[in-house]
Order: structure tokens, then sequence, then C-alpha cells
């Protein structure tokens, strides 16, 4: 365990790194946004569990505290949803903000996650206004956003913002790449597909370097079956068209699927494997 590489969020060991540091002086704040467009979930849990772990090297990974916070089980690292409406109610920020003035159940902190705060209209934001500005010195807060634009003015100037990579610096390759399987997707060679997948674990891409090959792919796919019921198109649209409407939304349906899974904390190894059995036919 002593040479294991040090924990850090897939696709951001310099916002790892940074967060790392920051939680060795103990100044990760009370309040922070996590913005772009990567693993905003990954990076909410490595900021969680760097605020409540208890050992040097912030997050851990291996203390009581950061296993319980990976594994979504700290009673203090609490994610709030709404799963009863579009928004987050008011009512289920108000619980929040009554909750915060509770000392934890068994952590350093108590931590709050907003997992979307576009799902944060401006009267719920206002409801959390006062706690992220002055509430108990336990509580600490993690708003996820794509764009930290969601966020009030007031908000925003009480967090410290932690941007995740612009995708730009990862993703040039699978521009290509994404053609390139939409290709092999559509002439429907078996050999060349598993050539592909075994090609792609071989060079570690990450859990989201695959859901943004996959993402694009199926909107070439998705391009392609408008120009089949249009004609028009770019090149490549209208060259896809060619392949008939079922295969096409045949394979982006199910590459919409595995698009899902990326989600999940799955290896890339099995989206791999799953991918190859169903598209491999
Ligand atoms: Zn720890």
């Amino acid at each position: 365990m002593a040479n294991q590489e040090p924990l850090s969020i897939p696709g951001e060991p310099r916002l790892s790194r940074r967060i790392r540091e920051a939680a060795g002086r103990d100044a990760l704040g009370h309040a922070a946004i996590l913005s772009g467009q990567g693993d905003l979930a990954a990076a909410a849990r490595f900021l969680a569990a760097a605020q409540l772990c208890r050992d040097g090297d912030k997050p851990c990974g291996l203390c009581p505290d950061c296993r319980k916070v990976f594994r979504g089980v700290h009673p203090d690292a609490v994610t709030v949803t709404d799963p009863d409406h579009k928004n987050v109610s008011v009512d289920v920020l108000r619980e929040v903000v009554s909750d915060a003035s509770v000392l934890p159940n068994e952590g350093r902190r108590k931590v709050y996650i907003f997992p979307d705060c576009a799902l944060l209209d401006g009267k719920a934001q206002n409801v959390l206004l006062k706690v992220v500005e002055d509430g108990p010195p336990h509580a600490a807060f993690i708003f996820c956003a794509a764009n930290s634009a969601v966020l009030l003015p007031t908000i925003r100037s009480r967090t410290v913002e932690w941007k995740l990579s612009p995708p730009a610096e990862t993703a040039a390759a699978p521009d290509e790449r994404s053609r390139e399987l939409c290709g092999i997707l559509c002439a429907g060679k078996a050999p060349e597909l598993a050539a592909f997948f075994a090609e792609l674990e071989n060079s570690k891409i990450s859990r989201e370097e695959l859901k943004k090959l996959l993402s694009d792919t199926r909107d070439l796919l998705v391009s392609g079956l408008a120009a089949a019921c249009t004609g028009q198109g770019d090149a490549l649209a209208v060259r896809l068209a060619g392949v008939g409407k079922y295969k096409l939304s045949a394979a982006a349906e199910s590459l919409g699927g595995f698009i899902r899974h990326c989600n999940y904390n799955i290896g890339v190894g099995q989206v791999l494997g799953a991918l190859a059995v169903e598209l491999v036919r």
C-alpha cells in the first residue's frame, strides 16, 4: 500500500493536487464550487473526503471517513437531491439549513453536496445564502455546476471555485476516434470493432473520456439518422445515412445505455467488455 499512487479525481491530476495542498494547510474553506464539464460527482466525493479525512494526506482514501465518503455512506457527507421535484424545492433546502445547525454525527465536519446547481433556482439559493455566509463552523458546502454562472453572485462571492480542466485539454483525440468508431459500427465488422475496443482498453482511456467518445459517436449516428430522413447534412452524415435508419437508430440507442453506465462507478474495462458483447453481434 505504501507505494500506491495518491488518490485523485479521474482525469484531474492537477486539480486533485491543488485540493490536496489546500487540505494539508487546512485551507479548503467552508464553501466551494466545482465547475466544468468533467466528472463533477467524482470531484465532489474527492473534496468531501478531503474535508472529512483525518489523515495527514487528505484525502488518504484509507481512513474510515474517506472509505465511507467514497462508498457514499458517510452520514456527514450529505448529497442534497429532491427526487419528487424537477428543481430542488425550498422545503428540502430549509431542512438542510436546519440540519446544518446540528453537530456532525461522527465526522470532523458536515458536508452538503449539491450535485447539480442548475436545479437550484434563485429562491432556493436565497434560502441557503445565510448558512453559506455565516453558518456554524462545522458546516461545509460543495456546489457542483457545469457553469458556475447558475449560482447567484452573492453565493459565488462566498465560495472558492475549483474548475475542472476544459474538455479541450483532453479531448483532441476522441474526435477522430468517434468518427472511426462510427465508421466501424456502420460497417458492422465484428473483428474490427473488437480490435478497436481492445486498443481503447490498452490506451488506458478514462471513464470520462470513454463517455465523451460514446457521446460524440452517438451524435454522429444521430446526424446520420437526420440525414437519412431529410437528405441533408454534412458529408459524413450523408455517408452514414446510406447505412439505413434502422441500423443507425439501433446503434445510437445502445450507445445511449452505455453512456449512462459511464455515469456510475464502473470500471472502463467492464463497460468496454459489455459494449463488445452488445455491439459485436
Ligand atoms: Zn482519509
